[in-house]
């Protein structure tokens, strides 16, 4: 791909607002499937919070007790890169997408587009349609005018409120924030969080809109990247199109010179972007495919063939072999699939279980009258498991040892305790000073939660006949 770089994209100027972009509504393949896509996600996002697995909150990021549920595993801060893994998954699986389709998360599932078309669809409920909205926005203020914008702004603010909640609903239990919501008894901090999220909801779907595309999204500007000849992008097909001119239903548009656009400006009226796709690729397109819904309708009214706007590729334009699949998007792909399965086989040989060891610091050891040689040891075990456990604890290693520990070691969810242990063998089944052992420690209830932790027992072989 050419890159035109002239002297006047590299001056940095202020930033220059284009105004609000009233998008006109459109019916077609392309909306429709924007629409049943954004009302599957809202309801997904919503529903997620209230999942519930093993009597609790299937999917929960509590930050006070740093643990990441996610139905029968728990991520805990020790499980960090693991979770670095599973967003590497998700960023080449979008680098997959994007090399392949263009920008189908952008048009089709990204948040910010989402959100932006629930407003706009509310908005076009109360002002009506794109011309009557224009209309409206000139109009002298009035009361029907402040009537119509404050039921909009209010409807607005109730949905950023929603939508608000149940994302601080992923961080804390559903249970917990919506009784402390009702019962108006949110936290400080709580309730910090619910209006940020509520404005930076408001303010970015109500107010900014493409603006976030455009000047504030880092994806939009790296993902050029990954385009080449072959990337399917929307565009506008000039050959056939140009030159466009205005005509009646009826004339034939060869023998007035013309091509087939009849410049009625719908692709534009419906862009959320608000640029025109005749113009070619623009980066502020998000390949949603509105303007080709809205050409087709105008190309069926004229008895045109549609595709006057189309998905296709550079290369397919140009008169070249369209090559939907090249070396790029197969190596996203084998990528995207191996870094899955790891990930995946790595998630599953987790063992949900962690211990450390400390060896008491004022004593190497003790000896006592009988000859028999004690350690001292802290074991801190961690139950990275959703039950309640019974841990079993015994040592290999060490000959004819004995260990002294508490008789029911029973760790609750979620809970580390401290065990304190004492191993003590006799001195005459010592060998050397340093013997190194391991304290194999087991879940009673799940055997194939075990890990094996090893350190040493320090005896003095040469104190064998001590006491004796
Ligand atoms: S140009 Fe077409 S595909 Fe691109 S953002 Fe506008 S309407 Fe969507
Ligand atoms: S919608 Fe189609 S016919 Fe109308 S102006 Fe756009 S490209 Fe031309």
């Amino acid at each position: 791909m050419k890159f035109d770089i002239k002297e006047e994209h590299l001056i940095i100027k202020p930033y220059k607002s284009n105004g609000t972009i009233q998008v006109r509504e459109q019916k077609g393949t392309y909306q429709e499937t924007r629409r049943v896509l954004s009302w599957l996600l809202i309801l997904i996002f919503i529903s997620i919070p209230f999942l519930q697995y093993n009597g609790q909150q299937a999917v929960l990021l509590n930050i006070e007790n740093q643990q990441f549920r996610f139905f029968a595993v728990t991520f805990w801060p020790q499980d960090f890169i693991l979770l670095a893994s599973v967003l590497m998954v998700g960023a080449f699986a979008l680098f997959f997408v994007t090399s392949w389709l263009g920008r189908v998360w952008c048009g089709f599932v990204c948040p910010q587009t989402v959100w932006t078309l629930a407003y706009i669809w509310v908005e076009h409920r109360i002002e009506g349609t794109r011309n009557q909205r224009i209309a409206l926005d000139k109009q002298a203020n009035s009361f029907a005018k402040l009537q119509k914008k404050s039921i909009k702004h209010l409807l607005w603010l109730l949905m950023s409120a929603v939508s608000a909640s149940t994302f601080i609903s992923y961080f804390i239990p559903t249970t917990v924030l919506y009784h402390e919501m009702m019962t108006f008894n949110c936290s400080g901090i709580v309730t910090f969080w619910l209006c940020f999220f509520t404005l930076c909801t408001y303010g970015n779907a109500g107010w900014l809109r493409e603006k976030v595309c455009t000047d504030m999204c880092p994806y939009a500007r790296f993902q050029a990247a990954m385009f080449d000849k072959n990337t399917l992008l929307v565009a506008y097909d000039k050959a056939r199109g140009e030159g466009r001119a205005p005509r009646k239903l009826k004339d034939d548009p060869k023998q007035l010179g013309l091509g087939d656009c009849v410049d009625c400006n719908l692709c534009v009226d419906v862009c959320p972007a608000g640029i025109d796709i005749r113009n070619g690729m623009q980066y502020e397109c998000i390949n949603c495919g509105l303007c080709i819904d809205a050409c087709d309708e105008t190309m069926e009214r004229f008895n045109y063939p549609k595709g006057l706007i189309l998905y296709t590729s550079e290369q397919q334009l140009s008169g070249g072999k369209p090559k939907r699949v090249n070396s790029k998007v197969v190596a996203y792909g084998v990528f995207t699939v191996i870094i899955t399965i790891a990930t995946s086989v790595w998630i599953n040989s987790r063992i949900p279980l962690e211990t450390s060891i400390l060896r008491d610091r004022n004593a190497l050891y003790r000896t006592n009258y009988l000859g028999i040689v004690e350690n001292t040891y802290t074991l801190k075990i961690l139950n990275k498991t959703q039950q309640a456990l019974h841990y079993k604890i015994f040592v290999t290693g060490l000959e004819e040892s004995t260990l002294t520990l508490p008789k029911d070691i029973l760790i609750a969810a979620g809970d580390m305790r401290e065990i304190p242990v004492t191993l003590s063998v006799d001195s005459y089944s010592l060998t050397k000073r340093i013997t190194n052992i391991s304290f194999n420690i087991q879940a009673t209830e799940q055997p194939d939660i075990v890990l094996d932790k090893k350190t040493v027992f320090y005896g003095d072989k040469n104190n064998k006949y001590a006491g004796r």
